[in-house]
C-alpha cells in the first residue's frame, strides 16, 4: 500500500511586512479550520495562520461523535467526511479471552448522523481546508507565530518564507494545539494530570473481516496485564493501541520488529499486514484555568487536553469553535455587547472540566494505579458480564456527546413542566421533519424558534414541527409548545405557550443583552 501523501498548500505573502486583520485564528488544525469557516459563513472576514504547510500525519483522531458530524453538517463538511468515513454504533468490551458486553451509543432511529464515523485526522483536515478555501478564509500557511504583544492592541509576530511579518489584530483565536505558542508567550499554564502509561499506537494496513465496531479488551491473552483497543479506519487502515505500562522504553517500542511481534500475537501468525505509522504515547488531562484572556480565546487543545479514551479531544474542540463563532461574529456585527464573550469561558469550562473527569476516570479504570485499583477493576470486570450494577463500573472511555450548558448566563430556566431531556442549554435533537432533517433548519445564521404549532414570533425565523410525531416525542411537546434554539443548535429556552415578551426576553438574555 502506498502510504498517505499530505497536500502540500501554497504559501501565499501578506505582501507587506505590517498588516491589520480583524480576526486572526492561530493554527489550521481541525478546531482552527472548523471555526475560520464557521465565522467566514457568517460574513466575518478571517486570517488563519500556520506554520506548517500540510494537514497533520500520523496517528491522531480517527473518531468524530455525532455532534461534530452536526456540526461539520452546518459548516458544509459532513458529506466528505461521513462517505469516506466509517460508521459505527457498536463498542465490544472483552475482559481476558471472553465477550462481557456490547453497548450500542445510538440506540434512537432517525437520526441523520451515526454514533461515530471514524475518519484519519488528516482526511478530516483535508475536508475542512478545501472548505475554508471554498469560502475564501485567508489560510496562511508557512506562517509560525513567533511574538505577541498585547499591551495595547493585539499585535502577532509571524515568521514567513518572506521573513518577519507583524499582523494587528483586534480578536486572536488561539488553536494552537497542545503546544501552544500562544499559550506560551502570555506564560500562562495548564493545570491537571500527567499519566506516566505509555501507549503504543499503531496504524496497520489489512484486510480484516472484523465488523466495524470499537472493541476493546482489559488484559486479553495476546497481551497478558495490559489493554489493548481496535478500531476501523478508512483505507483499509485500523487502529490498535496497545499499553506498555510505566517502564516502557519508547524508542525499543518503536522498532518496527518490535511492533510486528505484538501485533502478530494480536492477530495471528497468518495474517498480512503493514505498519502505516507507529507512536508511543502518554496521555495528559489538564486545561488552562480560563479559556478567554481579554482579546484572546483559547480553544481546542491549546485550552485543555484529554486522554484518547472517549475521543473527546477533537471532538470537543469542534463544539468549541460553535460554541464561539456565532458569538463572535454578534459582536462583531454590533449585534451583541462584548460581554456575550464571556459566556464562552462559562460554558466551555465546564464542558471542559466534564470532558476531563470522564477521561481521567476512564484512565484511571484503564491503567490502574495501585494493586487496589487493579483488584476492584478486575472484580468489576468478572461481575459485568452477568451483572448490570457492575457493568455500570466499567470504564473503558465514555464517549464523547454534545455538552449540556447547565448554568449558561445565556440560557432562560423553564418555567413549564418538561422531561429533563432538551433542557436549556442542550444541544437540539434531531427528528425527520417531513422529507427533511429537522437540525439543518434549526441555528445557523440566526436563532430560531421551533414552534410546536404555536405562534409565529415576529423577526425570528421559525420551523414548525407539530406534524412530526419524532419530534413532538423527542422535545416533549405538546400544541403550543415552542424552543428558542441558539445559531450553535443549543436550547436557549422553552415554553409550553409563549408570549411575545417571553421569547423576546429569552432572546435578550441569550445575545447578553440583559442579565
Ligand atoms: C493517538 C491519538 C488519538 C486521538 N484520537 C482522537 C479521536 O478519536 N477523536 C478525537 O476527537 N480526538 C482524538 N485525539 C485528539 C485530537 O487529535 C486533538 O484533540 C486535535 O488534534 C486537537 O485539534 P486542535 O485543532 O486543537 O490542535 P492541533 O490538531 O494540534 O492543531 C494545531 C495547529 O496549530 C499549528 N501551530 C502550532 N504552533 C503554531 C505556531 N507557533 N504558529 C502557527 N501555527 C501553529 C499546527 O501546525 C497545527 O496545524 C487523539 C489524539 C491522539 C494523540
Amino acid at each position: 500500500m502506498g502510504r498517505y501523501q499530505p497536500p502540500i498548500y501554497v504559501y501565499r505573502s501578506l505582501g507587506a511586512s505590517r498588516v491589520g486583520r480583524r480576526v486572526v485564528v492561530v493554527g489550521a488544525g481541525p478546531v482552527g479550520l472548523a471555526l475560520a469557516i464557521d465565522l467566514r459563513l457568517r460574513g466575518i472576514d478571517v486570517a488563519l495562520i500556520d506554520e506548517d504547510d500540510t494537514v497533520s500525519t500520523g496517528s491522531r483522531a480517527i473518531c468524530w461523535a455525532k455532534r461534530s458530524l452536526e456540526i461539520f453538517d452546518r459548516l458544509g463538511v459532513a458529506r466528505p467526511i461521513v462517505e469516506r468515513g466509517i460508521t459505527w454504533n457498536t463498542g465490544k468490551v472483552f475482559h481476558r479471552d471472553r465477550l462481557v458486553y456490547g453497548f450500542n451509543l445510538l440506540p434512537e432511529t432517525d437520526h441523520a448522523f451515526p454514533a461515530f464515523v471514524n475518519l484519519q485526522q488528516y482526511h478530516v483536515e483535508e475536508a475542512l481546508v478545501a472548505r475554508a478555501d471554498a469560502l475564501g478564509a485567508e489560510v496562511l500557511w508557512n506562517h509560525r507565530l513567533t511574538g505577541l504583544d498585547l499591551r495595547g492592541q493585539p499585535t502577532l509576530t509571524v515568521d514567513t518564507p518572506d521573513g518577519e511579518v507583524t499582523i494587528e489584530a483586534d480578536w486572536v483565536l488561539a488553536c494552537d494545539g497542545a503546544k501552544s505558542q500562544v499559550r506560551r508567550l502570555m506564560g500562562l499554564d495548564f493545570r491537571g494530570q500527567v499519566f506516566e502509561d505509555r501507549f503504543l499506537i499503531a496504524d496497520v494496513h489489512m484486510q480484516a473481516e472484523f465488523p466495524t465496531e470499537r472493541w476493546f479488551w482489559f488484559d486479553p491473552p495476546f497481551h497478558p496485564g495490559g489493554s489493548a483497543l481496535l478500531h476501523r479506519q478508512a483505507d483499509d487502515i485500523w487502529r490498535i493501541d496497545l499499553q506498555l505500562g510505566r517502564d516502557a522504553d519508547p524508542v525499543e517500542e518503536r522498532k518496527p520488529e518490535r511492533v510486528v511481534s505484538r501485533l502478530r500475537a494480536m492477530l495471528g501468525p497468518d495474517r498480512r499486514f503493514e505498519l502505516a505509522w507507529v507512536s508511543v504515547y502518554t496521555f495528559q488531562c489538564r486545561r488552562l484555568e480560563r479559556f478567554r484572556h481579554g482579546r484572546v480565546f483559547f480553544l481546542g487543545d491549546a485550552a485543555h487536553q484529554v486522554s484518547p479514551f472517549g475521543a473527546r479531544g477533537g471532538n470537543s474542540g469542534i463544539q468549541d469553535a460553535d460554541n464561539l463563532g456565532w458569538k463572535l461574529a454578534l459582536v462583531l456585527k454590533g449585534a451583541a455587547p462584548e460581554h456575550l464573550l464571556d459566556s464562552y469561558d462559562a460554558e466551555r469550562g465546564p464542558a471542559a472540566d466534564e470532558n476531563i473527569l470522564h477521561s481521567t476516570r476512564s484512565t484511571d479504570f484503564i491503567t490502574p494505579r495501585s494493586e487496589a485499583s487493579r483488584r476492584f477493576r478486575d472484580a468489576a470486570l468478572s461481575l459485568a458480564g452477568d451483572h448490570g450494577f457492575a457493568r455500570a463500573l466499567v470504564n473503558s472511555g465514555r464517549l464523547s456527546v454534545a455538552s449540556v450548558y447547565r448554568n449558561s448566563p445565556l440560557s432562560t430556566p423553564d418555567v413549564d413542566a418538561f422531561p429533563e431531556r432538551l433542557c436549556p442549554g442542550s444541544a437540539a435533537a434531531d427528528a425527520r421533519v417531513g422529507d427533511e432533517w429537522l437540525l439543518p433548519r434549526l441555528g445557523g445564521d440566526d436563532f430560531t424558534l421551533l414552534r410546536f404549532g404555536s405562534e409565529d414570533s415576529e423577526g425570528i425565523p421559525s420551523v414548525d414541527a407539530l406534524g412530526s410525531s419524532v419530534a413532538r416525542d423527542r422535545y416533549g411537546a405538546e400544541s403550543g409548545t415552542a424552543y428558542l434554539i441558539r445559531p450553535d443548535q443549543h436550547v436557549a429556552a422553552r415554553w409550553r405557550r409563549p408570549t411575545r415578551e417571553q421569547v423576546a426576553d429569552a432572546l435578550a438574555r441569550a445575545t447578553a443583552r440583559v442579565s
